[in-house]
Parts: C-alpha cells; structure tokens; sequence
C-alpha cells in the first residue's frame, strides 16, 4: 500500500490498491513505489475540489492568497536540493538542471504571489450616470491540471500558481513515469495549511487516472501539457461538457541562422537549443535553418562540437546532458531517425544509442545531426523529442520566413542575425509563440508562453497565464430603477 494520492487533505493509496514501481531511466535502478489511481479515485479527487470550492474553502482575500504562494517559493528554495534530486532520479536528467528548474518554480510561485488580486476588474461607462457598470474576475472552479515528464514539476507549477492565485480548486494528474516531485509540492501545501479538498493529486496512466478530468462535468477547467495526439483527445474530451480548455503542446521549432550572425554564439546556442535534455524540451531548436553561404562551415562545427558532448547519469559531475525518458521513448527516436535515414536524410553524427560503460544500464541516445533533410519529411515535420537536429538552407530573408513557417507547430523559435532591422522583421513574421532574437531557451515567469497553430490554445505565465484561471463577469447595477415602457401595459 502506498499512499501517495491526496484527496480531500488525506494522504491515499489507490481505491483499488493498484502501485506503480517508478525508476530511474539513468541506470534502471528503483526510485521508489506509488499509488496508480484508476478512473474512481480521480472522481473522488474531483469530488473533493468542488466540494472545496462550493464550500468557499479558498475564497479568501487575493493578497492572502499571494502570501501563501509566496511562502510556496521559500518552501522549495529551503527543500530545494530534496526537491532537485528527486526530479533528477524520475527523469534522469542532470541534478545542475533539476536545480535550475526548481529556482525557476520557486520564481514562479513568487511571481504570481506578488500578482494575485492586481487585477481588480474595471469601471464601464455606462453612459447613464444612474449606472455602475463593472468587469470582475472569478476564479473558474475546479481545474483539471494533467502534465508530461519532461520538466515535470515546472510544468505543474506554471498551472498550480495562477490557479490557486486566482481562487480555485485543482486536481493535478503528473506524468507517471515521474511522480514524486508532485508528490513533495502537494506536501508542502499541504504543511502550509491550505484547506483540505483545495488541492487533490492523483497518480497514474492518462487513460485511466487522467481521463476524467477531461470528461467530468464537475471539471470547470482541464489544462494541459503534452504530446498533440493526447491534446487532441482532450479537447475532444472537454466539447462534450463545453469546460474551458488549456493546451501546452509539442513543437518543431525553428532556429533561423544568417551569414551575419555571431558565428560562436550561434553554433553554441544551436547546440543548446537541441541537446539540453537530450531535446526533450517542447521548444527545442530541432530545426536549424542556415543561410546557404555558411551553411558548410556552421555544420562542420555544429557536428564538431555535438560530438564533445558529455554524455551521463544525473549525478555524473561531468556529464553535459541526460537520459531519455523509457526504453520506449529511445526506441521511438531509433525509429523516426531510421525512416529518415530510408528516406534520404543523411546522418552527419550521431544517429545510434550510447552505451559506453555505464550508460548501458540507462536509455541514451547520442547527439544526432541530420542534413539532406527535404520538407514534408517526418524528420522536419513531426517532433523527435530526443537529441535530434536537422539542417535546411536559405538563400533569402522571404525563403527563411516561409521555412520557419512551414510546420503545423507554432511554439517558439529563434533568429540570429547582427542586423537588428531584420531581426525585427524576421521575428514579427514567424507564426511562433516566442521568438528569441540572438539567443534560445531562456522564458521569463512575467512573460506570456503558448503555441500558435497546433501547439496549443491559450498561454501559461505572466499575466495572460493568470487570466486563463479566471472568469469575467459584467455587473450592471442600475440604482435607479424605471419603467421601460417597452411592453404597452393593457390590462
Ligand atoms: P503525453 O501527451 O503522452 O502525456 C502527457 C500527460 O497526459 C501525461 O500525464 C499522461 O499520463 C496524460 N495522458 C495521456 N493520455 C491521456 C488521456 N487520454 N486523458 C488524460 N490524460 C492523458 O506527453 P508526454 O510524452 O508526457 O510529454 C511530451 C510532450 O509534451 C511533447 O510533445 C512536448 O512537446 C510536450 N510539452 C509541451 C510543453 C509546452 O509548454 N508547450 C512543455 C512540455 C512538454
């Protein structure tokens, strides 16, 4: 028995005693054993939530609500090495990033702390001075949050902050390959007093644990962060009840490299932008799309330096990036990278599982680059999430737009180019939902992140991200009420 769910303030085991052995992709060692929830123990955890948000158990005032989020941050930034290597056993990725990852949520619960309640709604004018017309925001209700493995407690952390800033109740469904990092955030609030049923945590497979909260009708809010495919079914899901939908999808973003550009900072960056994490980043440069005069020379190095990269476990000092998630997820990679080779891209490095020493025990799969790739291939359209990069050319500015463009994924992508007028240019013209200029990766808790196209509807962080865990309602007070004589009265 493992009681790891959290439903109505009490830690669980699963109604039908089902466990999950999670390990570690590293090196296949055990990490511990959970709760699997089925389908009855999500409808409890939704039970809970809105028993807790009809019952007003949160519906305190908006900088209390932000007190509490704060007092969240300088909870993980004091658990913060706890938090960072249990995030590194479930995922196998490098303890230096784990810790990266936990400044940035503990910079998010902080963030939105400090915004709760900013937003008081506004004064409409009516235009009849007998009139007081306002806008107010509500929180939404209860809130479904279901999230993937790649960055697994950031991506709960960008959906738990704004909702509980807002007012709401939420059941959280994380990955289940990677529980335990969800399991520690709802301890936490859980010490810090939030009343019980305000937040529910159930453990287990999308099908069975997470499928409820998209179809319950007690679910005011399903967001999500995941592959297309399952975002598809979710939104397919949620129409039956018309809930409000968040979609955090995959995709295949661009980074666009001119002759003109920092020749250094580009390649370094282009390696960032698609080995950290082994490419398993929702915005990873998969896509280099390089102008065709250095297209040669940028390769080269581009394949020189991906060769350097160090590859181990998540405690390996030395090591520059990490596992892949399953033994299933480094097959799909062998897989896709295998068509493309059947198609005629052509595998300039990389392109084979790493198992020097050690790394035979986890799922590596070495730093892949990829040329002689043609649009409508898989290898540029459909996302790897793994370690692999392809390379285009252009010769003009109008053909590295179109390139970029061309993909059914809008998530993010990146321009490098010393001419600043271009870069505007360039960034104003690329469907992508953040656009780095001369840089890749970095995301700020303040600024709005989302998909255009189908990598999503809706956005997480800043502002925009608060508002999706808030409804609006138009109060019309009319304090002198008159007789409209609309209706002839003919009693
Ligand atoms: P996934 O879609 O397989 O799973 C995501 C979550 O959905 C998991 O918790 C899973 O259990 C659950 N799930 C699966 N089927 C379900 C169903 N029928 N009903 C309810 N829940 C269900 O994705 P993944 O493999 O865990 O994550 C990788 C994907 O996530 C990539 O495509 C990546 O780009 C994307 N991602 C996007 C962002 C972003 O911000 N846009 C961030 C991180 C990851």
């Amino acid at each position: 028995m493992s009681k790891t769910l959290f439903i109505n303030g009490e830690w669980v085991a699963a109604t039908e005693g089902g466990t999950r052995t999670i390990v570690c992709p590293a090196n296949g060692e055990e990490v511990g054993v959970v709760a699997e929830a089925t389908a009855t123990d999500t409808e409890k955890a939704i039970a809970a939530a809105r028993a807790a948000f009809d019952n007003k158990a949160w519906d305190i005032t908006a900088p209390e609500r932000g007190s509490f989020l704060i007092k969240v941050a300088e909870q993980i930034r004091e658990r913060k090495d706890e938090f960072a290597r249990a995030e590194s056993l479930d995922t196998g990725k490098r303890l230096v990033e784990s810790e990266i990852d936990m400044d940035d949520i503990a910079n998010c619960f902080e963030y939105y702390g400090k915004i709760a309640g900013q937003d008081a709604g506004r004064m409409v004018d009516a235009g009849d001075p007998a009139v007081v017309s306002k806008i107010v925001h509500e929180p939404v209700g209860v809130c479904g949050m279901i999230t993937p493995w790649n960055y697994p407690l950031l991506q709960a952390a960008w959906k738990i902050a704004p909702a509980l800033a807002a007012g709401n109740t939420f059941v959280l469904k994380p990955a289940e390959l990677t529980p335990h990092t969800a399991i520690l955030i709802i301890d936490v609030l859980d010490k810090l007093g939030l009343p019980a049923g305000v937040a529910n945590l159930v453990l287990g497979a999308g099908a069975e644990a997470g499928a409820p909260l998209s179809s319950h009708p007690d679910v005011d809010l399903v967001s999500f962060t995941g592959g297309l495919a399952t975002g598809r079914k979710i939104a397919e899901s949620a129409a039956a009840t018309v809930k409000k939908v968040a979609l955090e999808l995959g995709g295949k973003n661009p980074n666009v490299i001119f002759a003109d550009a920092d020749f250094d900072a580009a390649v370094d960056n282009a390696l960032n932008g698609a080995f950290v994490h082994s490419g398993q980043v929702c915005s990873a440069g998969a896509r280099i799309i390089v102008e065709e005069s250095i297209a040669e020379k940028f390769t080269k190095e581009l394949v020189r330096r991906a060769e350097n990269i160090r590859i181990g476990g998540p405690f390996d000092e030395n090591a520059e990036t990490g596992a892949l998630i399953s033994a299933e997820h480094r097959q799909k990679i062998t897989d896709y990278v295998e068509a493309g080779k059947a198609e005629g891209a052509r595998v300039l490095t990389g392109g084979e599982w790493a198992t020097e020493g050690d790394l035979e025990k986890g799922y590596f799969y070495k730093p892949t680059v990829i040329d002689q790739v043609k649009r409508g291939m898989s290898l540029v359209r459909d996302e790897a999430f793994g370690p692999v990069v392809t390379i285009e050319t252009f010769t003009t500015e109008e053909e590295a737009v179109a390139t970029a463009n061309d993909t059914h994924y809008g998530l993010a992508g990146a321009v490098w180019t010393s001419n600043a007028g271009r870069a505007e240019r360039i960034a104003a013209q690329l469907r992508h939902g953040t656009i780095w200029i001369n840089d890749f990766h970095p995301y700020l808790p303040q600024a709005e992140w989302g998909g255009y196209k189908q990598s999503g509807t809706g956005r997480e962080l800043g502002l925009h991200g608060l508002a999706e865990y808030t409804e609006t309602k138009h109060i019309y007070h009319n304090t002198a009420p008159a007789v409209t004589g609309w209706f002839e009265d003919t009693k």
